[in-house]
């Protein structure tokens, strides 16, 4: 592990972004690799504590793109860092973006159940228009939430 990459976990919206995925990496694994052997990541960004006391729990297939999505995050040459779906730098491998935007377009509607509202719809929905609603719908889940 480079002392940039464990540098660069330290760095509070890297631990936002990478705490998100693993997140979504849970919520994709659960509803689509069912059947495969699941374990808690171990990857660097885990052995740092990104994801806190519990690293997320997935298959050897979600682990792999989580271990590489936070070396693409800890090296993104972008600051501010844009959505990865909007930025012009394709530093993914077509392979893991295709499956990352599988675990986006699976995870994104569905984590608005566990508290991410925000991030999700930002994430999910493309285009002005759409970004607007999803605002107005995110101050309504908002508003659900504070009750
Ligand atoms: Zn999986």
């Amino acid at each position: 592990m480079s002392d940039r990459f464990a540098e660069k976990m330290r760095e509070t919206a890297v631990v936002h972004d990478t705490r998100l995925l693993g997140d979504f990496a849970v919520i994709y694994c659960r509803g689509n690799h069912a059947d495969e052997a699941k374990a808690p990541l171990a990857s660097d960004g885990a052995a740092l504590g990104v994801y806190g006391a519990r690293p997320p729990v997935v298959c050897d297939r979600c682990a792999d793109l989580l271990a590489y999505a936070e070396k693409r995050r800890a090296y993104c040459p972008k600051d501010p860092k844009p959505f990865c779906s909007h930025c012009d730098t394709h530093c993914y491998t077509s392979e893991q973006a295709e499956y990352m935007r599988e675990v986006m377009r699976y995870a994104g509607p569905r984590s608005l159940l566990h508290g991410h509202a925000v991030d999700g719809i930002k994430h999910v929905i493309e285009g002005r228009k759409a970004k607007r609603t999803a605002a107005a719908r995110a101050a309504d889940i908002d508003r659900e939430g504070s009750r």
